[in-house]
């Protein structure tokens, strides 16, 4: 049991969320200390969002320089440097395209729909997306999202969604009918349970999209800005989408998130079609700039697909461990039948190290991409003693009663 701070107590939050019994209140690089002293190592990053780690000096001192200059004006006004930061995604997503900035990855998607309808004109306004995918919250986000077990308490959600079986081409080819406009993917399924898409399946996507004039929606909001070892998942797998959805990384914490599309396709909206009051002010784009830049300077996929190997190969290795699954540094760690994520995650919690049990099998590992080589060793080595912790609990024959 660990302390909970005045203004820890969660009594006044509505109960969406079962957080863990530690309050966190400090952090730096991959270290988060709670508020009783103790040190973890994160290797979970806040949901793959602390891409450059907790309290970088670059990102906080953009974001206090920010603060005491210019937070916000809304988008009836320019202001910098939410351009620049537009300028510099679309020169890592090959250029050609232009960007809507939000606060939220969810906020991307419905920007991608949105988008996408607009573009598709009336009656072509379906978005056929796979079985085990997450893309929001949100009425339509939670719609595309594949899920069905999420859908059932509010139903009716928004006309227009359809799910197909994920990584079967035929089961997409069977699925498009006039009134559909596009297909949105991941190019590694997070919350799903850490499930990479081939190269052949977004290849065979692309190609259906483009003979069926369809727009190929790609969400990087978990994957994108070096995480997975390239600068976006999909540059990977060898395709150009039309629309790319981006988020958690690019604030490393500041809520910020980006559609960006071909400008073609961005070109469908007009003014006053879409909007947001937040979107792209100048303390969230001062982050993102911050976060890009440094980003560069680290070359942080190579760095991502370095440790990414270090790491998979460390935790292959591991007792009551079946399969790594993923890219660079978004693994899933599926665990040996009877070992249970959630125990494993709690008691690697308990032993210093943050972890997330995404689906009952498996670990999900999203460390910072600045992660060194002594840091995977202790993550491994952590994990290893709460592997072996919930092993000897499950293994242990119930007492016979007295
Ligand atoms: N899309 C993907 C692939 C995600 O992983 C998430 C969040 O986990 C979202 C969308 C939603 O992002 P947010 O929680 O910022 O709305």
């Amino acid at each position: 049991m660990t302390t909970t701070p005045p203004g820890a107590d969660i009594a006044p939050l509505m109960p969406t969320y079962a957080p863990n019994d530690v309050t966190f209140v400090r952090g730096e690089g991959s270290r988060l200390v709670d508020v009783d002293g103790k040190a973890y190592l994160d290797f979970l990053g806040g949901l793959a969002v602390t891409g450059l780690g907790h309290a970088h000096p670059a990102v906080a001192a953009a974001i206090a320089e920010a603060a005491g200059t210019l937070l916000h004006v809304s988008n009836l006004y320019r202001s910098v440097p939410g351009p620049k930061v537009a300028a510099v995604l679309d020169e890592l997503l090959g250029g050609g395209g232009k960007v809507f900035f939000t606060n939220s990855g969810a906020e991307a998607n419905e920007c991608a729909i949105k988008l996408a309808r607009r573009w598709g004109g009336r009656g072509r306004h379906v978005v056929v997306s796979a079985f085990g995918s997450f893309h929001g919250r949100t009425l339509a986000t939670l719609h595309a999202t594949g899920q069905p077990g999420k859908h059932e308490a509010f139903q009716p959600l928004p006309e227009g969604f359809r799910h197909v079986a994920w990584q079967d081409v035929d089961a997409l080819e069977a699925a498009i009918d006039p009134s559909v406009v596009a297909v949105l993917l991941e190019p590694v399924q997070g919350e799903g349970g850490v499930h990479p898409a081939t190269a052949e399946y977004f290849a065979a996507v692309r190609a259906l999209c483009d003979e069926r004039n369809l727009l190929f929606l790609v969400d990087e909001v978990q994957t994108g800005l070096g995480r997975t070892g390239a600068w976006f998942a999909h540059q990977d797998l060898g395709v150009r989408p039309d629309v790319v959805t981006i988020a958690k990384a690019l604030g490393n914490g500041m809520p910020i998130g980006a559609c960006w599309a071909r400008a073609e396709v961005a070109d469908s909206f007009r003014p006053g079609d879409h909007g947001t009051t937040y979107g792209g002010q100048p303390l969230a784009a001062s982050a993102a700039l911050a976060v890009l830049e440094t980003m560069r300077a680290e070359d942080v996929p190579a760095r991502a697909r370095r440790a990414g190997e270090r790491l998979r190969a460390a935790l292959e290795a591991l007792d009551g461990v079946v399969a790594v699954r993923g890219r660079g540094l978004l693994l899933g760690v599926e665990l040996a039948p009877g070992l249970d994520a959630r125990a494993v995650a709690a008691a690697a919690l308990d032993g210093g190290l943050v972890v997330n049990p995404v689906t009952a099998d498996t670990i999900r590992l999203a460390p910072s991409l600045l992660v060194t080589d002594d840091e995977v060793d202790e993550a491994v080595a952590l994990l290893g003693t709460a592997l072996a912790a919930v092993a000897a609990v499950a293994t242990t024959p119930d007492e016979e009663p007295a």
